[in-house]
């Protein structure tokens, strides 16, 4: 390593981690940083998902950051998003501050010397590293890069064709005329189908149950009027993402309190395609309400015109087993398949997966409760980014790096070396939540996944509501003087 102390280490070099680092440069010139990511390159989710189609699910001017136009259509493929992030690198010249290939493996606190002591292994070398820092900023994600979830079915080993994960998708993957199967009705099975439903013999989209789609073009009218008045591209990022956020606000007030007439919109979108007579009831009517799970957008109706088609179907059951010729399913009926994709979802990956030790102590993220969602009681100079589930996750990556930075200023004014969150005498008896309200956001991965994850409390600044509109204006009014946060 070059430096072998820094004033902060940004764990990620995906779009939080470049963020933060955008931040630090601008609003704390004098801070020495590096950022560690394990992948050979920038981009996390958009260098690690490599399957056909792969895009965005939302918007760019709100997915994009704050402080860096975007000039796109709203949905961006991965490789207009790894683009976008590489335009950042450049123009802040963040290059001479990522080291990649560096896997961490262990971070160490210690209260006497007032930094993390940071372990891991160069990926290409196999060499053991250390790095130690007065503050770490985790954009590590919130998923495991190197494997995809994959449920256990009996009988996987003897089907005949060839099983994959869309996140480990390989370059030479041949599907060409092949009868294909994906399992899984998410945003990753609504980009997949399109994409691979003109190669393929056919392809079936297996779900177990149906999910919530909106359909749209892939454009922005708004932006589209600007750009034609010449508006400069800084404007007309600033007042798109202030119209997507509105549109949003109120899609999720609405959702909430009259979830039949945010159903009926959405069905009006499939039904504008595949008919009026087509019965929705059996694949596209979820039993839970409008977004107590992300509503995957299909831009341009595509998943819907590959099904009107002919080239992709929707199959709704559950699998009883796979067969030598493809997937049995309860009802009987058996799917015939040369390639079955898993588009089951992720593993969380719980602070990367790094191994973090207190003053000798192991930590227990579970057993500490989360301050605004970012950092965890008894955890010190550590922050991470959890981004926003519904609302674009960049969205809340700005909010935070606002909020370090702001806290790195406040702790040279007091002097501190030291800032750790923990309950005050007036928290004695405030009741803990899980992190995620699972009546409220339900996925998968979430659930598997919720006993490892910290609590959030029932009052400030101990919640975490997933709330973009009140956490825009609670993350820069935060009193950080209020007992919460102890300095040293
Ligand atoms: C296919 C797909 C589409 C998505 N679309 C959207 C969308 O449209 N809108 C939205 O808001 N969200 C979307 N998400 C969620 C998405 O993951 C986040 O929005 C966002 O990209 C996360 O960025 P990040 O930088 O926080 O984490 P990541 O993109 O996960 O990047 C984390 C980085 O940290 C590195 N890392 C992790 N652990 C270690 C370690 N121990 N040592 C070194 N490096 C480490 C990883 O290699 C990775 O590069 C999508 C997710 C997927 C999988």
């Amino acid at each position: 390593m070059a430096n072998d102390h820094v004033d902060v280490l940004i764990v990620g070099a995906g779009i939080s981690g470049i963020g933060a680092a955008h931040h630090l440069l601008a609003d704390r010139p004098g801070t020495t940083f590096t950022i560690l990511e394990c992948q050979e390159g920038y981009g996390g989710t958009w260098r690690t998902h490599t399957y056909p189609g792969v895009r965005s699910d939302s918007d760019l001017y709100t997915f994009g950051y704050s402080f860096k136009p975007w000039t796109g259509a709203p949905i961006a493929t991965a490789e207009e998003i790894l683009t976008y992030l590489g335009e950042v690198i450049e123009e802040d010249g963040l290059d001479e501050h990522i080291r990649y290939q560096h896997q961490i493996d262990t971070a160490i606190w210690s209260t006497e010397d007032r930094r993390w002591t940071l372990t891991g292994t160069r990926t290409d070398t196999g060499e053991a590293f250390t790095v130690s820092a007065g503050f770490l900023w985790m954009c590590q994600g919130y998923y495991r890069h190197t494997e995809g979830y994959t449920p256990e079915w009996d009988g996987m080993d003897d089907f005949a064709g060839e099983i994959v994960h869309p996140q480990t998708w390989p370059d030479d993957l041949d599907y060409a005329d092949k009868r294909v199967v994906v399992i899984g009705s998410g945003a990753t099975a609504a980009t997949l189908i399109p994409a691979m439903a003109p190669d393929c013999a056919h392809v079936t989209m297996l779900q177990r149950s149906p999910t919530y789609f909106a359909t749209g073009r892939n454009a922005n009218e708004l932006a589209d009027q600007l750009r034609d008045l010449e508006v400069p591209d800084e404007w007309t990022h600033e007042i798109v993402r202030r119209q997507v956020l509105k549109t949003q606000a109120l899609v999720t007030s609405m959702s909430a309190e009259h979830p039949e007439l945010v159903k009926e919109e959405l069905f009006k979108g499939i039904k504008a395609i595949l008919g009026d007579d087509y019965d929705l009831s059996p694949h596209f009517t979820p039993a839970y309400r409008p977004w107590q799970q992300r509503i995957a957008f299909v831009p341009n109706g595509d998943l819907f015109e590959g099904i009107k088609s002919g080239k992709a179907s929707v199959v709704t059951d559950t699998i009883d087993r796979f067969v030598p010729e493809g997937i049995r399913l309860a009802s009987g009926e058996v799917l015939e398949a040369d390639l079955i994709i898993t588009a089951t979802g992720f593993e969380m990956s719980v602070l990367g997966d790094i191994t973090f030790t207190i003053d000798d102590e192991p930590l227990d993220f579970a057993q500490t409760v989360g301050y605004r969602g970012t950092m965890f009681t008894g955890v010190p100079n550590m922050a991470w980014v959890f981004g926003y589930f519904r609302a674009s996750w960049t969205l809340r990556a700005d909010l935070i790096a606002d909020f370090v930075c702001r806290l790195l200023d406040h702790m040279d004014e007091l002097g501190a070396g030291i800032v750790v969150p923990q309950l005050r005498e007036q928290d004695a008896d405030m009741g803990l939540l899980p992190w995620v309200d699972p009546e409220d956001f339900n996925p998968g991965y979430l659930m598997r996944a919720l006993h490892l994850m910290p609590k959030q409390g029932t009052k400030e600044p101990w919640r975490f509501t997933q709330d973009y509109w009140a956490e825009k204006d609670e993350f820069p009014a935060a009193d950080l003087d209020d007992g919460a946060l102890r300095y040293r």
